[in-house]
């Protein structure tokens, strides 16, 4: 698939998840910023959507942020989610993730989110029943978990070719017009610090006891056309 056929789908992806967000019983309200942190991941497909967004907008140093906050540690993934999947189904061993510790995301603006309309499906999912700031921590239900789980193998199968990485990660390759232009004539590798490559979906991590109601969101998917 090529960028301008991503970029597309990708638009259809958050239209459906968002749709289904907007029927949940949510405690998040604007100002709600606990979940924005450096922990965050995603795409390149999504990295690309942001980069030209911030690219054409006000804030000119945004390249400076991602480069001071790349200095601290943050998290990296070791393997993406359909690689979860697909070890999960093989009952291969997975490997442990190491916690270094999250600071506030580098966007993040008196906090609001000045990225909202592109922000990557890793913080699109970020949702809690309860108040994070009162409760010390969010609170999801299973389903919203599977569905959430759907969305991002569906994302990492359509990014194919591409890489999944922490935002500062992904943004810092992202950043730089050659590797944008690289990625957009599908030869960007994944040997950048911090980036994974992408994995075709291949099990779908979805309990038995979700698939009947999860039918009309799979259905939607489906039927996106580009
Ligand atoms: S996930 Fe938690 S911190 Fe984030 S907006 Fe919702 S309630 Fe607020
Ligand atoms: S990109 Fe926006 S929504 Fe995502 S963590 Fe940063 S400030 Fe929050």
């Amino acid at each position: 698939m090529d960028l301008n056929n991503k970029l597309a789908a990708l638009d259809q992806i958050y239209q459906i998840y968002d749709h289904f967000a907007s029927g949940l019983d949510l405690a998040c309200r604007k100002h709600c910023a606990h979940c924005c942190t450096t922990g965050v991941t995603l795409t390149t497909v999504e990295g690309y959507k942001m980069a030209k967004k911030l690219e054409s907008g006000e804030n000119t140093r945004w390249i400076e942020k991602i480069e001071q906050a790349l200095k601290q540690p943050h998290f990296q993934l070791k393997i993406t989610t359909n690689q979860l999947a697909n070890m999960c189904a093989e009952g291969i061993e997975l490997p442990a993730e190491e916690n270094t510790g999250w600071t506030a995301c580098p966007f993040l603006t008196h906090a609001l989110c000045p990225l909202y309309i592109v922000r990557p499906f890793g913080c699109r999912c970020l949702v809690s029943r309860n108040d994070c700031g009162k409760e010390g921590c969010a609170e999801i239900d299973d389903f919203v978990l599977s569905v959430n789980t759907l969305f991002l193998q569906t994302i990492e199968h359509m990014d194919a070719g591409g890489c999944t990485g922490n935002l500062l990660d992904i943004l810092g390759v992202m950043a730089l017009k050659e590797n944008r232009q690289r990625y957009a004539e599908g030869k960007l590798n994944c040997r950048h610090p911090g980036l994974i490559r992408n994995h075709p979906l291949k099990v779908l991590m979805v309990p038995p006891e979700h698939r009947t109601r999860m039918e009309p969101i799979l259905q939607s998917l489906r039927n996106i056309r580009i």
